[in-house]
């Protein structure tokens, strides 16, 4: 009875905040053009566009 199927597309990028040395993930927005999240610690807000196929990046720095 598994009615709660993960959906793809539920994809994150793994995200230093140097402001704050946090770690946090940040998740693609609704029309999948980018992953977009904020600092947890000062709600810097970070946007990395996704490119054709994808950001083969997983893991960003943001300062
Ligand atoms: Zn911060």
């Amino acid at each position: 009875m598994a009615s709660e199927i993960p959906k793809k597309g539920k994809e994150f990028l793994g995200m230093h905040f140097h402001c704050c040395n946090i770690y946090s993930r940040i998740y693609k927005n609704k029309q999948g053009t980018a992953y977009e999240g904020r600092c947890p610690g000062c709600g810097k807000l970070v946007v990395v566009p996704i490119g054709k196929g994808g950001t083969s990046k997983r893991f960003f720095d943001v300062y």
